[in-house]
């Protein structure tokens, strides 16, 4: 039987999981009816299982360093010693960050940044406990696996000692970027220094292994097929059917500004924005929440993914940096501006304590 959208209807509502081939099927579907019905089940499933509440959170963005010992041809934001875009904050700078804007209602900090080998495991304590000594009730969510196994191998210790470490100081749970894409031929293509897809999904289970939950990304619209999306997404489906500790899968748009890979525009594969947040959420029938970075897509776009499966509205954006120096939205997103967007699309907006999804 061919995989249409009606076929996909008929098991989805039977309860039934897609396989790799009926998601490849949906993802490359280019019929505008059938596409309108597979919006219309990803809208179906999404309120089924998380109902209408469109989650967003209030954060400021840390990012420690840009400087970083990798050059990854997709990336916009390294920079190495000397260069202008080059920056380094101090522990103390960051406080001085936390506490110049915790009148905003902060709910979480997000750090991320190079692999830096200032930014080490002292590094982090000093921050952790800074921030959490000017509100404990701050969510940390930090670091990517490979910045994990980075500290792990500058140690020498084990990648569990990091994590025992880190939430001894304030770690609450991983934002999940560095994904890219979990297959090894465009992975080595787009991030070759970075550790491999297997190495990577391992870092997750063990953080879900020690009770921290993640979130987890995939980086499209560069050089991927619809194939490897499909293996990407089934790569995210098993290891949660093993931890349950996914919280969130974000889709990223690749921006091509500022970066290598953007550069060779002939090998780019543009992709059906909608289409990838659909069949995300109809693939991972085992992860809750499908989150929608507006500064990626921009405003109209990302509200327009709550109609496409997107529960998460991610959050109001202070001082995110990785994403507008890749060429996304420059924008104060506040939390009013936040709430009246959601309240157009019909949904109910709830500011979440990342702690608490
Ligand atoms: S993606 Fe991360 S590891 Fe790669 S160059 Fe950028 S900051 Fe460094």
């Amino acid at each position: 039987m061919s995989v249409t959208s009606e076929y996909a209807t008929e098991k989805v509502e039977a309860g039934e999981r897609l396989t790799h081939e009926e998601g490849l099927a949906l993802l490359e579907t280019t019929e505008p009816d059938e596409i309108e019905q597979i919006r219309a089940l990803a809208d179906r499933v999404r309120a089924q299982k998380v109902g209408d509440i469109v989650h967003f959170a209030s954060t400021l963005y840390i990012h420690p360093t840009n400087l970083c010992e990798l050059n990854c041809p997709m990336c916009s934001f390294y920079a190495k010693p000397g260069w202008d875009k080059a920056w380094f904050l101090t522990p103390e700078q960051i406080e001085q960050k936390v506490r110049d804007n915790l009148d905003k209602g902060l709910t979480e900090i997000h750090v991320v940044g190079g692999l830096w080998r200032d930014c080490n495991l002292d590094y982090y304590e000093e921050t952790f406990t800074r921030i959490k000594a000017l509100d404990p009730n701050l969510h940390i969510k930090a670091l990517t696996p490979v910045e994990y196994d980075f500290l792990a191998k500058m140690h020498d210790i084990p990648i569990e000692e990091v994590f025992r470490r880190m939430v001894r100081w304030g770690l609450g749970s991983l934002p999940g970027g560095g994904a890219e894409i979990l297959v090894e031929e465009i992975r080595k293509k787009v991030a070759p220094g970075k550790i491999t897809s297997d190495e990577y999904m391992a870092i997750h289970e063990l953080a879900h292994h020690l009770g921290l939950r993640s979130n987890i990304t995939m980086l499209f619209g560069h050089i991927e097929t619809n194939e490897h999306i499909i293996s990407h997404l089934m790569q995210v489906r098993n290891l949660q059917d093993k931890t349950g500790g996914f919280r969130a899968f974000i889709p990223l748009k690749f921006g091509e500004e500022n970066n290598a890979l953007g550069k060779r525009k002939k090998q780019l594969k543009q992709k059906n924005i909608h289409l990838v947040y659909a069949v995300s959420r109809l693939m991972l029938d085992n992860v809750p929440h499908l989150k929608v970075l507006w500064n990626y897509i921009g405003i109209p776009e990302a509200v327009e993914m709550l109609r496409w499966g997107g529960n998460d509205l991610s959050s109001t954006n202070t001082e995110e940096k990785i994403i507008t120096m890749a060429g996304g939205a420059q924008i104060l997103m506040d939390k009013e501006t936040m709430t009246a967007l959601i309240q157009k699309a019909g949904r109910e907006p709830r500011l979440t304590h990342t702690g608490e999804m």
